[in-house]
C-alpha cells in the first residue's frame, strides 16, 4: 500500500485516512460496489464523512489510474481497484457484479483487430444474466 501514498504524494494530493480507507475497501472486495456500498461500509469507521466525500474521492482515484469505473447499464456505476482490463459479468436481478475469471477473450480482440482498420487502445466487456443465488430463489 505504500505504492498509493506516493501516487498522492507525486501530485500534491493528501492521502487523508477516509481516501485510504475507501481505496483499502475497493482493494479488498471483488464485489464492485457503488458508491452507496462504499458509503454504507465506510461510515461505520468515519461517521462524519460524507456521500459526496465517496464521491469526490473515487473521481480522484479514477484520475490516478488506481480504480476504474465500470457503467454496467443505465448509468449504475460501480468501482473497481483492478485497473486491468477485464470482463464483467451482471445478474440482472440482484445487481451483483462479478469478475469473468481464466476466460480467454484474446481471440475476441484479435477479430476486431481483423475485422476493422482500428487500432484497439481498450475495450470493456459486460455480460448479463442471473446469478446462482438468483437462480436457488426462482
Ligand atoms: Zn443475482
Ligand atoms: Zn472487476
Amino acid at each position: 500500500m505504500n505504492n498509493i501514498s506516493n501516487i498522492f504524494k507525486e501530485k500534491n494530493l493528501k492521502l487523508t485516512p477516509q481516501r485510504y480507507a475507501i481505496y483499502k475497501f475497493l482493494k479488498s472486495v471483488k464485489t464492485h460496489p457503488s458508491a452507496e456500498m462504499i458509503y454504507a461500509e465506510i461510515s461505520k469507521d468515519y461517521p462524519t464523512m460524507s456521500l459526496a466525500t465517496v464521491y469526490k474521492t473515487l473521481k480522484t482515484l479514477i484520475e490516478l489510474g488506481l480504480v476504474q469505473e465500470l457503467n454496467v447499464g443505465e448509468d449504475n456505476f460501480r468501482y473497481d481497484a483492478n485497473v486491468a482490463i477485464h470482463p464483467h459479468i451482471v445478474c440482472l436481478n440482484c445487481g451483483k457484479v462479478d469478475d469473468i475469471e481464466n476466460a480467454n477473450f484474446d481471440n475476441l480482440k484479435t477479430d476486431v483487430l481483423n475485422y476493422t482498420d482500428y487500432d484497439v487502445l481498450s475495450y470493456k466487456l459486460y455480460f448479463y444474466g442471473i446469478c446462482s443465488e438468483c437462480k436457488k430463489g426462482r
